[in-house]
C-alpha cells in the first residue's frame, strides 16, 4: 500500500527544516501495492515468497524496505492447526510476524487472535531456549543449562534399563496438546511400551463417548457452511474446537439463511449471535434433546428410509419388546412410549427454559431434516455427571432427522482426518498399563490420566520415567496439590521429563525440562475434522527451512531455532538409536531410512515418504515440477478432498463379499457370523465400524458391561441438578470450563498481546443472586469446594442464568519467587503446606513491569492475573465414560476478613476420600468373555488383541 499523498503546508516546512524526513521525495523504487486502493488488502503471491518486500513497520513513518523470505507453517495455539505464514528477515534470520495461509483448506487465510500471536511466543523474553536439568531438590527451583548429548545419553539408558528389566509399564508419555498424527504413538510402540497417557479425560471424552456408543466415530463434523438449522451445545462461534475454521462456516450458513440455537446458562458471544439462546441448567441438556426428540416422533417429522435401514432398531425390539412383530411401526411405537416421559414441560423444569421454545427448535430441525448440523464440544459433556448422555441424545436429533453424514449435516469425525501412511509401524505393545487404563473403567474413553496422582498413592505401581509434553496438569488439571505431592515423591515418579515450549508449573516439579518448539519451530502434521473436507497441514520449522532454501541447511532443527529448542520428532529418533545402539532389542530396525538401507532415518525422508503416500498430492506437485515434500514446504498444506459425505455408503469389495450372506430382515450383511456391512438401496455398504454396522439405537455393549439403564438414549441427572443444592446455604453449580477465545491454557502465559487483552477471571453472577446475597461487582468471594476453597472477584451480569456461577479457567497462573517464566501473566504466590496435606496459596504480588530486551516488559498496565480455581477442584470420574466432570457444587460466602485476592486452600486427604466415593460409582471389568474393554472400541494406542483378555494379566505383570 502506498503512504504518499500531497504533502500539507506544515509537512513542506517541517521537511524543509529536516524537523521529519522528507516524505514526499520521489522515489522510484515504491514498493507496487498489493490490491487497488480502497480494496481489502490481499496475500503476497506464492511466485514472490522467496523474496518479498515490505516496509519496516517500525520505522514507519519513513519507507525502509525490508526483505523477508514467506515461509508458511501452523499454528500450535489450538487443536485447530490453521495455516501461518511466517515472515522471515533475510537479513537478520529471525521471524518477524505470523499471518495467513491462503492455502490451507481448513481455515482459508483467516486466524484468531492467537495465531499471530506466535511471535510473541517465539520472541518471550522468560521462554526456555537450552536444555535444563536440576541441580536442587526436585520442586526447589534450581536449574543448570546441560547439553542435548547428555540429556539424550541420561534418558536413554535409563529407558534401556527398564525395558530389558521388562518394566515396560514404569515408561509414559503424557500429552496435552498433542498433534503429531501418530508419531510418538509409533515411537512408543517400537519400544514396546503401553506408554500413551494424553489429557482428553478432562477434555473431551464425555462427549466423544456419546458419539462413539453411536457408530463408533468419537466426534462430531459438522457442516455449517450448508446447514439449515445449527445447534450448538458450546459456544462454538468464539471458541471450543476448531472454532476459527468453524466460526467461519457457521457465518457462512447463517448468511445463506440457515437458523441458530444455542444452549449455555452464559449469554456468551456465540449465544448473542443466534436466533435461539437457550441458558439451560447444567446437566438439563439431554432432558431437553430427548424433549425435541419426542417432538419429532411424536408429529412424524423423522427420516423413515435413514431411520429404516441404518438404525439397529429390530435389535432393540427384540431384545427389549420381544411379544411385538419386529415391523418398523411397531418400533416407532415403542419409541413413542419409551420417550413419553421426555414432555417439553418436563424439559422445560428441568432445564428451566421455555417449553415453547423447545417445541419451536424442535419443528425447526425436523424442517432442515438432513441439513441439520450440531455441535458438542467440552461444556456439558465434560461438566457432568452422565454428559457423555448430552452428546448421544444431541446425536439422537442427527439420527433420526437422516442428517448423519449429509450435506449440511453432520458427519463422524473419521471422515475428515487423514490418517497418513508411515514408512514403517511397529508391532502392537504385549502390555496394558493399569496405571492408565485401570479395570473400573472398561468403557473409559480415553486414559484415566486425572487419576494418576492417586493411583499412584495407592501403591497400584510407579512410573520409572516420565514425560510429559506440552502438558500442565499442576495448573490445568483438578486437584493439582495431589500431582504436585505425586511429582514431588520420587518413589512414585522416579524421573519427570518435562518437554515443554514455555515454562509451567508442572514443569518446575521435572527433573529435566527441555525446551521445544512452538508453531513455526517444529516439523508436525496436522489434519482435522473443521468442515466437509478432508485436508493435512504440514508444520515446519520455518528458520531452518529458510536456510535450506538460502543454500545453508543445518542437521538437526536446533542448530536453527532460538537457543538450543529442539523439537520432539527429532528428539524421538535419536532418543530411540540410543536405547538399542546395536539393535539387539528390536527397536533401531524401525527407525531405518526407507531410502538409505541400514542408515538412520533423517526428519526430511520421514515425511518424504508420508507425502509420496499421500492420494493425489505427488501428482498435485508435478504439476509445478515439485516433489511431493517441495510442495508442502512451500505451501503448507494440501486438499486431500474438497467434500467428504456418506461415506459409510462405500462399496464393500467383492472379496469382502465373498462367501457373506445377507439377513433379510435387517439388511445386515454377514460373514463368519459378524455383520461386515449393511444393503442399502440394493448396495453392500460398508456401514459404521460398530457391532452392528450401523448407527446403535441400542447398546448391547451397554447392556453387557453392566449399564443396562442405559441402553438407549437416556438422561442422566448430573451430580449439580438442582436437587443436590442447600439454596438456603449458599450452594450454586459453578462452571469452571468456559473459555475465553484468546488464552490457551499454560501457553499464552508468555504471549504479550494475549496476556494483554484478557487477564482476569472474575465470577459471573446474574444481578438477582447478587441483590439476595448482597454483593456487586469488584466483591471478594469465598467459593467453597469438597476440597478447599478461592478467593475471588465478582461480576454481576444480566447476561447469566440465576441461579448459576461460571468463572473461566484460563486463568490464575502462578509462579513461586524461585520460578522464573511467564511474567507477562502470572501472580506472584507462596506455597505452605502447614501439615500433611494442607495446602495453603497465597498471592505476593500480582503481574508486574518487568525489565528486558522487550521494551513492552515495562509498560505491562495490568496487575491482575486472575485466580486459580482448578486447584480447588476434587476429581470426579464419570463411571461410563471416565470423564472428569468438571462443574462443582460450591457454597458461595462473602470473603472473610482475611481473605485475599487470589488466596487459595486445598486439603489433599479430603481430594483422596472423594475420589474413593466417586470410584464406588464405577462397574468393573470382566465384561463377557473375561475381557478388561469391548474389542471394538479403540483405544489411542491399542496394545495386542490377547491383551484385552484379563487372563492375560500374569505375562503383563
Ligand atoms: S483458531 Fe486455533 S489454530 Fe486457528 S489461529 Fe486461532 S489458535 Fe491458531
Amino acid at each position: 500500500m502506498t503512504t504518499k499523498s500531497a504533502p500539507t503546508l506544515v509537512e513542506k516546512i517541517a521537511e524543509k527544516l529536516h524537523l521529519i524526513p522528507n516524505l514526499h521525495q520521489d522515489d522510484e523504487s515504491e514498493l507496487p501495492p498489493m490490491t487497488e486502493p480502497g480494496k481489502l488488502s490481499d496475500y503476497p503471491p506464492p511466485d514472490q515468497w522467496d523474496d518479498w518486500t515490505e516496509y519496516e513497520a517500525k520505522k514507519w513513518p519513513l519507507r525502509e524496505k525490508k526483505n523477508y523470505m514467506i515461509v508458511p507453517t501452523s499454528c500450535f495455539n489450538c487443536e485447530s492447526g490453521c495455516g501461518l505464514l511466517s515472515y522471515v528477515d533475510k537479513e537478520t534470520m529471525a521471524v518477524r510476524k505470523f499471518e495467513g495461509n491462503p492455502y490451507h483448506p481448513g481455515s482459508r487465510g483467516r486466524n484468531c487472535a492467537k495465531g499471530p500471536a506466535s511471535i510473541n511466543q517465539i520472541t518471550d523474553p522468560d521462554r526456555i531456549l537450552y536444555p535444563l536439568k536440576r541441580t536442587g531438590k526436585r520442586g526447589e527451583g534450581k536449574w543448570e543449562r546441560v547439553s542435548w548429548e547428555s540429556v539424550l545419553d541420561d534418558i536413554s539408558g535409563r529407558i534401556r534399563k527398564a525395558i530389558l528389566e521388562k518394566r515396560n509399564n514404569e515408561i509414559s508419555y503424557h500429552v496435552g496438546r498433542p498433534g503429531h498424527e501418530g508419531y510418538t504413538n509409533r515411537v512408543l510402540q517400537a519400544w514396546g511400551v503401553d506408554g500413551h497417557n494424553s489429557h482428553t479425560n478432562i477434555c473431551s471424552s464425555g462427549a466423544r463417548f456419546g458419539y462413539a456408543i453411536w457408530h463408533g466415530y468419537d466426534r462430531p463434523s459438522p457442516d455449517h457452511a450448508n446447514a439449515k438449522f445449527i445447534l450448538l451445545i458450546s459456544a462454538h462461534l468464539e471458541s471450543g474446537h476448531y472454532f476459527n475454521p468453524h466460526a467461519q462456516r457457521i457465518i457462512e450458513g447463517m448468511m445463506k439463511g440457515a437458523k441458530m440455537a444455542v444452549m449455555d446458562p452464559r449469554l456468551s458471544n456465540t449465544a448473542s449471535m443466534a436466533d435461539y439462546w437457550m441458558p439451560t441448567y447444567p446437566g438439563s441438556e439431554a432432558a431437553i434433546l430427548l424433549a425435541m426428540a419426542k417432538v419429532i416422533i411424536d408429529e412424524g417429522s423423522y427420516n423413515e428410509p435413514f431411520l429404516k435401514n441404518w438404525v439397529n432398531w429390530q435389535d432393540y425390539l427384540k431384545k427389549e419388546h420381544p411379544k411385538l412383530e419386529v415391523t418398523f411401526e411397531n418400533f416407532i411405537g415403542a419409541l413413542k412410549e419409551a420417550y413419553q416421559e421426555y414432555t417439553p414441560e418436563f424439559a422445560a423444569k428441568e432445564a428451566e427454559v421455555e417449553a415453547d421454545m423447545i417445541v419451536e427448535i424442535a419443528r425447526k430441525i425436523g424442517e432442515a431434516g438432513t441439513k441439520f448440523a450440531a455441535h458438542n464440544w467440552r461444556s456439558a459433556g465434560s461438566g457432568n455427571l452422565g454428559g457423555w448422555a448430552v452428546a448421544r441424545c444431541l446425536h439422537f436429533l442427527n439420527v433420526l432427522t437422516g442428517s448423519v453424514g449429509t450435506v449440511g449435516g453432520t458427519s463422524p469425525s473419521g471422515w475428515h482426518k487423514f490418517h497418513p501412511t508411515m514408512f514403517d509401524k511397529p508391532p502392537a505393545q504385549k502390555f496394558w498399563n493399569e496405571l492408565h487404563l485401570p479395570n473400573e473403567y472398561p468403557l473409559s474413553h480415553f486414559e484415566m490420566s486425572f487419576l494418576l496422582p492417586h493411583f499412584l498413592k495407592e501403591g497400584r505401581g510407579k512410573m520409572d520415567v516420565y514425560f510429559t509434553r506440552v502438558f500442565n496438569p499442576v495448573w490445568t488439571y483438578p486437584d493439582g496439590f495431589s500431582w504436585i505431592e505425586a511429582l514431588s515423591d520420587e518413589s512414585m515418579i522416579g524421573m519427570h521429563i518435562a518437554m515443554t515450549p514455555t515454562w509451567n508449573q508442572t514443569a518446575y516439579y521435572a527433573d529435566y525440562v527441555l525446551p521445544m518448539g512452538h508453531a513455526g519451530e517444529r516439523h508436525d502434521l496436522v489434519s482435522y475434522e473443521t468442515h466437509s473436507g478432508m485436508w493435512m497441514a504440514f508444520r515446519q520449522p520455518v528458520l531452518r527451512e529458510a536456510r535450506r532454501r538460502m543454500g545453508n541447511p543445518v542437521e538437526f532443527t536446533y542448530e536453527a531455532n532460538p537457543g538450543e529448542v529442539w523439537e520432539e520428532d527429532e528428539f524421538w529418533q535419536e532418543l530411540s538409536w540410543r536405547i538399542d545402539p546395536d539393535g539387539s532389542m528390536g527397536i533401531k530396525e524401525h527407525f531405518i531410512s526407507p531410502y538409505r538401507p541400514g542408515e538412520k532415518i533423517k526428519i526430511d525422508e520421514y515425511y518424504q515418504y508420508i507425502f509420496e503416500h499421500t492420494p493425489n498430492l505427488p501428482e498435485k506437485a508435478a504439476e509445478e515440477g515439485l516433489s511431493a515434500l517441495d510442495y508442502m514446504r512451500k505451501y503448507g498444506a494440501f486438499e486431500i478432498e474438497k467434500t467428504s459425505y456418506s461415506k459409510h455408503r462405500n462399496g464393500l469389495s467383492e472379496e469382502e463379499m465373498a462367501e457373506a450372506t445377507v439377513d433379510e430382515e435387517t439388511g445386515s450383511i454377514i460373514k463368519d457370523g459378524k455383520p461386515i456391512g449393511v444393503m442399502d438401496e440394493g448396495e453392500a455398504c460398508t456401514g459404521f465400524p460398530t457391532p452392528s454396522r450401523k448407527q446403535e439405537f441400542y447398546s448391547q455393549t451397554m447392556v453387557d458391561w453392566g449399564w443396562p439403564e442405559y441402553k438407549i438414549p437416556t438422561y442422566i441427572k448430573s451430580h449439580v441438578h438442582e436437587n443436590e443444592m442447600d439454596r438456603e446455604q449458599g450452594h450454586f453449580p459453578l462452571i469452571p470450563t468456559f473459555r475465553l477465545p484468546t488464552l490457551i491454557h499454560s501457553r499464552s502465559g508468555n504471549a504479550k498481546w494475549l496476556a494483554e487483552i484478557s487477564n482476569r477471571n472474575p465470577l459471573w453472577m446474574h444481578t438477582s443472586d447478587a441483590e439476595k446475597l448482597g454483593l456487586e461487582t469488584h466483591d471478594l468471594v469465598r467459593v467453597n469446594t469438597d476440597i478447599g476453597y478461592f478467593i475471588v472477584k465478582l461480576w454481576v451480569t444480566e447476561g447469566m442464568k440465576p441461579g448459576v456461577v461460571v468463572c473461566s479457567h484460563h486463568l490464575g497462573s502462578w509462579r513461586r519467587p524461585q520460578d522464573t517464566g511467564n511474567r507477562w501473566a502470572s501472580n506472584s504466590v507462596s506455597i505452605e503446606s502447614p501439615e500433611k496435606g494442607k495446602w495453603k496459596m497465597n498471592v505476593l504480588e500480582g503481574v508486574q513491569p518487568f525489565k528486558s530486551d522487550d521494551p513492552d516488559s515495562s509498560r505491562i498496565f495490568w496487575n491482575d492475573g486472575g485466580v486459580h480455581q482448578n486447584i480447588t477442584f476434587p476429581v470426579h470420574p464419570d463411571p461410563v465414560s471416565g470423564m472428569h466432570c468438571w462443574h462443582q457444587k460450591v457454597r458461595l460466602e462473602k470473603a472473610h476478613p482475611d481473605d485475599k485476592y487470589g488466596d487459595v486452600f486445598v486439603d489433599t486427604n479430603k481430594s483422596f476420600e472423594i475420589y474413593r466415593e466417586w470410584l464406588k460409582l464405577a462397574r468393573p471389568a470382566p465384561g463377557p468373555n473375561g475381557l478388561r474393554r469391548p474389542l471394538w472400541m479403540g483405544r489411542p494406542l491399542r496394545p495386542a488383541e490377547e491383551l484385552f483378555y484379563l487372563d492375560q494379566k500374569k505375562e503383563n505383570d
